[in-house]
């Protein structure tokens, strides 16, 4: 979702779509808006601004901002000017531990768990104002942090408090308790009791918002949680638990421990965590899996993707291009429902690869914070290297570069890689079968709609997907036949009130909607006798 707002602009008019799940509804309007004073700071001139945060040198441990106990660091680092933006310290086990115990407290003794759903709701939905005063500052530091084009950002962080607000509603109408009868007209309570103490763990893409999917329905349901955000985007965190401060929720009911995988490894381990929901690889997804299994703890996942865009024979190349220039490499194709490869009939192949190429080779990459930039850098150092070898790889299975593969002319510096193209990509290749997380896409071809199905399911993977066509029914008896989390025919929407998630090793369970509640439940039968 992320090359947006000056894509879409390119493209006709992007209608509906989310950047790394982030709804773009209204991205042309809210894009455009604030061009003028976007110029005003472009990266070499932005730096963290620490007295507009309460506390970003300690962490927050049992409702108080706390020093951590160990001696490690971790450096924000600019992907534009790769310099350190700002030293946080990194919580240590020995704070994780703390943060555990916190939590267990307000979990096991606290008030949080036994306010009725009205009042958590409505604390809910105080978090949520207060994430709308601090949204500039929120997305500054999206753009700051990841590289991700300001216009986006600026549109996207929206989703934060929507989200805080969707969930602070939806609990107050959640039925906790239902009655039932039994065959010999025995009462029956079937109570929702929430699940415990989660542990939230999170990526560096979309680092506040994909928080929010976890801590609203968590906070909503009644749990208290632990949040590890990742090492390398651990202030947008912050700025959360600035806020769930600000509302006046209870000590212990969130902590923070931004750390890296090792502090987060002993995180995961510990008794007192009942549940461990995570965003992340499928490689660490299947460790945490393994880990939590020894003692039966409750998790869920959201994980990579390898999303295919399905082109039928009578698809319409301009509703195409719409949603599929800005939805294959959003945030530099930083996003895990990605449309990273596109499935076209051998009768179009090089009318709808044409088309696309010509569109994304329009593409202004750039700095992000820069008005007019369509995509900016990657966001780190490891990814450039990741994202190198995978279009080293290509070349040498066979694949056709058609365009990009290398550093941007005239930026030097960053992580910057230019959108590329391979064409006549064989599903089985490299290239078209791991998770790339780069601006990266895969034409191939197939011959007939069944030959179609099976190569756009032919990966590990399974979280999103889109089909184009004329015919929308048409689209949703092929939409039926992807093995994935969702589908949109004729563009790519992701929407935070419906369920999100992944089929095979793109997840376990879903996040957004009402789906997004009920995993921060446990279900518990009362009898009379
Ligand atoms: P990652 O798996 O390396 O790290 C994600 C988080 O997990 C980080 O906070 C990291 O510190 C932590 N972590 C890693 N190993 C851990 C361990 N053993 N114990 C505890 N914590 C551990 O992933 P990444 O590179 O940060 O993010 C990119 C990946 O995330 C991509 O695969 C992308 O598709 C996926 N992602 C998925 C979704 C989704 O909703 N399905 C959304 C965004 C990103």
């Amino acid at each position: 979702m992320l090359l947006l707002p000056a894509l879409a602009r390119n493209s006709t008019q992007l209608a509906a779509g989310c950047i790394g799940r982030l709804e773009l509804h209204r991205l042309d309007a809210g894009a455009q808006s604030d061009a003028g004073e976007e110029n005003e700071m472009a990266s070499t001139r932005w730096t963290p601004d620490q007295a507009a945060m309460k506390s970003p040198q300690a962490l927050f441990i049992g409702g108080e901002w706390v020093r951590a106990l160990g001696e490690r660091k971790l450096s924000v680092i600019s992907p534009v000017t790769e310099e350190v933006l700002i030293t946080v310290p990194e919580a240590s086990e020995r704070d994780v531990d703390r943060a555990v115990a916190a939590a267990r407290e307000a979990f096991d003794n606290g008030p949080w768990p036994r306010l009725t759903p009205q009042e958590r709701g409505r604390a809910l939905i105080k978090v949520a104002e207060a994430l709308r005063a601090r949204l500039a500052q929120l997305a500054e530091l999206w753009t700051a942090q990841v590289g991700a084009p300001i216009g986006l950002t600026r549109y996207a962080v929206a989703q934060a408090p929507e989200l805080f607000e969707y969930y602070g509603k939806l609990i107050q109408s959640y039925p906790i308790v239902e009655e039932r009868r039994r065959d010999d007209n025995g009462l029956v309570r079937v109570v929702k009791e929430p699940v415990g103490v989660v542990a939230a763990i999170t990526p560096w893409n979309a680092p506040l918002v994909l928080l929010c999917y976890k801590v609203a329905p968590a906070l909503a349901a009644g749990c208290t949680i632990v949040s590890k955000p990742a090492p390398e985007t651990p202030l947008d965190a912050h700025i959360l638990a600035e806020c769930i401060e600000a509302a006046g929720l209870p000590p212990g009911v969130f902590n923070l421990v931004p750390a890296g995988r090792e502090v987060g490894d002993h995180l995961i381990r510990h008794p007192g965590i009942d549940k461990v929901s995570f965003t992340g690889s499928t490689a660490a997804g299947r460790h945490i899996a393994e880990v939590c299994a020894g003692r039966l703890a409750r998790t869920s996942f959201e994980l990579g993707g390898k999303s295919a865009a399905l082109v039928l024979e009578d698809a319409d190349i301009g509703q195409v291009l719409q949603s599929l220039v800005p939805f294959s490499m959003p945030i530099t194709g930083q996003v895990c429902f990605s449309l990273t490869r596109v499935l076209v009939p051998q009768s179009r192949a090089r009318e709808v690869l044409d088309a696309y190429v010509t569109a994304v080779r329009g593409t202004k990459v750039g700095d992000p914070f820069e008005a007019d930039t369509q995509m900016g850098p990657l966001a780190m150092e490891r990814q450039l290297k990741r994202v190198q070898g995978y279009i080293a790889k290509g070349r040498e299975e066979g694949a056709r570069l058609v365009t990009g593969g290398g550093r941007p002319r005239g930026l030097d510096r960053g992580y910057f890689v230019e959108p590329t193209v391979f064409a006549d990509v064989d599903s089985r290749m490299t290239i078209a079968q791991e998770e790339i997380f780069g601006p990266v896409v895969s034409f191939i071809r197939y011959d007939g709609i069944d030959d179609a199905v099976r190569k756009a399911n032919d990966t590990i993977y399974g979280l999103h997907g889109a089909v184009y066509t004329a015919d929308k029914e048409r689209g949703y008896q092929v939409a039926r036949r992807v093995r994935s989390g969702s589908v949109t025919v004729n563009g790519l929407i992701v929407d935070p009130k419906m369920p999100f998630g992944g089929f095979k090793q793109s997840g376990l369970g879903r996040e957004g909607g009402i789906e997004g509640l009920d995993p921060y439940f446990e279900t518990k039968t009362i009898y009379f006798a």
